[in-house]
């Protein structure tokens, strides 16, 4: 798949676009002015894999609080890059409180409610001049849910004088197109170059997201933030956002996403992050732990130990991704490991993982068979607590023997 060339974007300590890993962002839903929550949240974000984090700067206690946000980060070690969202009010909060604006990475301007008629022109350019003298990227975030009403007006006029010959959606569609690359031009003429613009159009229903980045894509040669706008929970969630992000993804669009999980009551907001991570793991665009290949099983394998087994092995590979990467085990992210339920497919998957285990189906010989490197190892019996511990022995020797530095 050929990646769509983009302009690169530094964005503090990494670099958005070009040919830099796509990278995933987050955004923490507490009020910024708390510090200390804030402060825990990024780095959970951080500590899960987020390379970005967005904080909401809506008032002059939050503005006030980013400051502080960012040293505390500091001097514990979190280097995390701090995005300030800003609607309506961005002009006037960069400008009265500069610390802000320096220790953020990067300000979100929203051109939908920058401000309205003559004031959107003069709040727009504010906010672009203080990313100038801070020297600051910016991200031009357009969203359906605040589109700009005056660019949608127009091109609803048009359309009209033309014999309605677009849908009122399509017109929609345009509109956060037109609206973004106008923004961008605009931001060029005042100064800023397309080195520090980052650009998204982020929409909820997946077939719009997927039409409208298309076609920004077209139009502009700037790093593209992709996400579908509030996907809302739990699967629903999860599925809308991977399913609008791998067609684009797929068609090589899209430097850096976010997938905008409603979180559940008490869930972490890491959920997030897992979800984007996962989506560009699975379509082999990024490393990040080693998988885990397990059957749905059928009634070839009714017990509960395969379920089990297959549970205890995607566990023990997620606590130990951060102990392997600290003993410096170099591209054992990408090692696939197989849990598998039957003679069926069992062999034929554990063979074609790095290392796999294969169970012995309902009436089967009580045999668990482990190949590694499409060969047959070892043969282990027992209950499931009894097999997880031998066969995560065998993974640890496996990630020792090949991925050692
Ligand atoms: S590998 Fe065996 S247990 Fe698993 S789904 Fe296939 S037939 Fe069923």
């Amino acid at each position: 798949m050929k990646r769509r060339k983009s302009i690169p974007v530094k964005v503090g300590n990494i670099v958005i676009g070009g040919d830099n890993p796509i990278a995933v962002q987050s955004m923490t839903n507490i009020l910024t002015e708390d510090v200390k929550a804030s402060v825990k949240q990024v780095k959970e974000l951080a500590r899960a894999g987020s390379e970005l984090v967005r904080l909401t700067v809506k008032d002059d206690a939050g503005a006030k609080a980013i400051p502080e946000i960012k040293k505390q980060l500091l001097e514990q070690g979190c280097e995390v890059p701090l995005i300030g969202d800003f609607h309506y009010n961005g002009h006037l909060l960069l400008q009265k409180y500069p610390e802000c604006a320096q220790a953020l990475d990067k300000y979100r301007i929203n051109p939908g409610n920058v401000g309205f008629g003559k004031n959107k022109d003069e709040n727009f350019e504010a906010m672009i001049k203080v990313a100038i003298k801070n020297n600051k990227p910016v991200r031009i975030g357009v969203n359906w849910g605040s589109l700009d009403q005056e660019v949608l007006k127009k091109l609803m006029d048009e359309n009209a004088k033309n014999n309605n010959k677009k849908s009122n959606n399509e017109i929609v569609i345009d509109a956060l197109v037109v609206s973004a690359v106008e923004s961008i031009k605009k931001a060029n003429e005042i100064g800023l170059s397309n080195e520090k613009i980052v650009v998204s159009a982020k929409c909820s229903r997946v077939q719009d997201m997927i039409k409208a980045y298309e076609l920004l894509s077209e139009k502009c040669e700037n790093a593209l933030h992709l996400g579908v706008t509030e996907a809302g929970q739990g699967i629903k969630g999860a599925v809308h956002t991977t399913a609008g992000l791998s067609v684009l993804l797929q068609k090589g669009i899209g430097d850096t996403i976010r997938t905008s999980l409603t979180p559940a009551p008490g869930k972490s907001r890491t959920e997030e992050v897992k979800i984007s991570k996962q989506v560009l793991q699975s379509l082999g665009l990024r490393f990040f732990s080693p998988e885990i290949t397990s059957c749905p099983g059928c009634g070839r394998t009714t017990s509960t130990v395969f379920q089990e087994i297959a549970k205890n092995i995607e566990e023990f590979l997620q606590q130990k991704t951060s102990e392997w990467k600290e003993k410096g085990f170099k591209g054992f992210e990408k090692m696939e490991v197989a849990v598998m339920g039957c003679i069926v497919n069992g062999p034929g998957e554990s063979k074609n993982a790095n290392i796999g285990l294969s169970l012995p189906g309902a009436g089967e010989q009580p045999n668990a068979i482990v190949f590694a490197d499409g060969k047959q190892i070892k043969t282990l019996k027992g209950n499931a607590e009894e097999l997880t511990k031998e066969f995560t022995k065998l993974i640890e020797k496996y990630v020792e023997s090949h991925y050692s530095k």
